[in-house]
């Protein structure tokens, strides 16, 4: 199957081809065209499958540009939030979205001009995202699509609580995806009400962590 097969628009392509993507992975392959359709994803990936490219360049299709934060990817760690703004800025690279990312650490300026500026797709850890909130520095009235991505590691690093928070402040007409490592009961018992009817799509890891921990 090639990404033309999976109905992104010239701009999206010319993308992929520019990032050195020749064929969509597995989870690329099952999640995109049903994202395209709207609705809610439940995904069980891992890093290294292809997800991050798997929900944005879908959410990025969906999205129109010039009417605020449609897009909101919350993840946990400012490493995973720089990943996801590099894979997101060579996606939008012939859309025109713009793109954004927050995380703490590291001083508010910067991010606050950006999102001045205006901003289509925001990535974001919990905490910097409600600090920027609260300061009204960011509006999050526009947001359509929202995905929580890495949920199982937002949970044990006990940030749901952080998470609920944001889920207020957006408005409840939304698509959303979930993307975790498992699906484990916890994570299960959280995505079922925010999910309405969601697509599973799963790819397996090659070495489930136990496997891949060796014994001497
Ligand atoms: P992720 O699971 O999103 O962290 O992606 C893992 C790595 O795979 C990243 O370095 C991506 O750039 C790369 N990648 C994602 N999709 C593809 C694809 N379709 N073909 C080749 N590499 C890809």
């Amino acid at each position: 199957m090639s990404f033309a097969d999976l109905g992104l628009s010239a701009g999206l392509l010319k993308a992929v081809a520019a990032m050195g993507y020749t064929e969509p992975t597995p989870i690329q392959e099952q999640s995109i065209p049903v994202t395209l359709t709207g609705r809610d994803i439940l995904g069980c990936a891992q890093t290294g499958t292809g997800k991050t490219a798997a929900f944005i360049l879908p959410a990025l299709q969906l999205t129109e540009r010039g009417k605020g934060i449609g897009i909101l990817v919350v993840t946990p760690t400012r490493e995973l939030a720089g990943q996801i703004d590099e894979v997101a800025r060579a996606a939008s690279k012939f859309t025109g979205h713009r793109v954004a990312a927050v995380y703490g650490g590291v001083g508010y300026e910067p991010q606050v001009k950006k999102l001045r500026r205006g901003v289509e797709l925001l990535v974001a850890t919990p905490g910097r995202l409600l600090d920027l909130h609260q300061r009204g520095d960011v509006d999050l009235s526009h947001v359509s699509i929202l995905v929580l991505d890495e949920a199982d590691r937002m949970l044990d690093m006990g940030f749901w609580p952080d998470v609920r928070r944001i889920l207020a402040l957006l408005p409840s007409k939304r698509q959303n995806m979930l993307f975790s490592a498992t699906l484990s009961k916890e994570i299960m018992r959280i995505a079922e009400p925010m999910l309405d009817d969601p697509a599973r799509v799963e790819v397996s890891p090659s070495a489930t962590p136990v496997e891949a921990i060796s014994q001497s």
